[in-house]
């Protein structure tokens, strides 16, 4: 696949502080980690919120997209489950990951990362693009539209068509939660917890999942599908928002 006019480019380092970023947004502890000769704090917040934002839904699957896989470059990011669940799934594709050294709370530690900075992510199958790894993808790519988002020391959960995806035109007009929507919601969160957990740092994932589950019951009781408006790059609930607000997880 040809190289994209608008391609941006990350350094390893960069895209590993991303990585422990979206870590830190669920974390219950401060922690650090170190990459070469470089050292990053991370915090956890002190508040979060799960947007009622959260409860729309989209997949770049529809739209036969994978404009985030070939305009951004990146580097990819797993951790040793991860790879050796790439593995079982295809060696061709796991074998694009290269270990690499971190420091996690001074404990010598490893991730494994493929960089595609210089050209599209090689998982893009350029047929009938799609990723060919779909459900082993690095966190970051899990999380486009699906935001933990800091301001100051509250983080947000949410959905929103902002940030690089501008810039691409990213076709996703959200629809209202579907079943499908919440499994892929919770899957999320759940590989999220599931890498902080590898690298010994506690979050407060259960809580939010039990959270977001007894929020999506109570909204399939009382709403249907007309009860959202579709509008420029996104669904909002019709009802007022105070009636389904966010939630607080703390
Ligand atoms: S791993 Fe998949 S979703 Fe992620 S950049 Fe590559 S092709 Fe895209
Ligand atoms: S541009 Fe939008 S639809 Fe396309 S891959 Fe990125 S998030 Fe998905």
């Amino acid at each position: 696949m040809e190289e994209k006019k608008f391609k941006t480019k990350y350094s390893v380092r960069d895209c590993i502080w991303k990585q422990f970023e979206y870590v830190s947004a669920i974390s219950t502890k401060a922690f650090k980690i170190g990459h070469g000769k470089y050292e990053k704090y991370f915090m956890p917040p002190s508040r979060t919120i799960i947007s009622q934002n959260l409860f729309r839904q989209y997949s770049c699957l529809d739209y036969n997209c994978t404009r985030c896989c070939s305009y951004v470059g990146f580097v990819n990011i797993l951790n040793e489950d991860e790879v050796a669940n790439l593995y079982t799934f295809s060696d061709k594709e796991a074998l694009l990951y290269v270990e690499e050294d971190i420091i996690i709370n001074e404990k010598p530690s490893k991730i494994f990362i493929y960089d595609h900075n210089n050209s599209v992510c090689g998982h893009v199958n350029s047929e009938e693009n799609y990723c060919n790894i779909y459900g082993y993808e690095p966190i970051h790519c899990v999380f486009p539209l699906m935001k933990l988002k800091r301001v100051r020391d509250t983080v947000y959960i949410t959905r929103e068509p902002y940030g690089r995806n501008w810039l691409m035109k990213c076709p996703v007009v959200f629809k209202p939660m579907t079943e499908m929507g919440f499994q892929y919601t919770t899957s999320s969160i759940r590989r999220l917890m599931d890498f902080a957990r590898e690298y010994g740092i506690p979050t407060k994932g259960e809580k939010i999942l039990t959270l977001i589950y007894d929020r999506y019951q109570e909204m399939k009781q009382m709403l249907n599908e007309s009860d959202f408006e579709e509008v420029e790059g996104g669904a909002h609930f019709k009802l007022d928002t105070k009636e389904f607000g966010g939630i607080d997880v703390d």
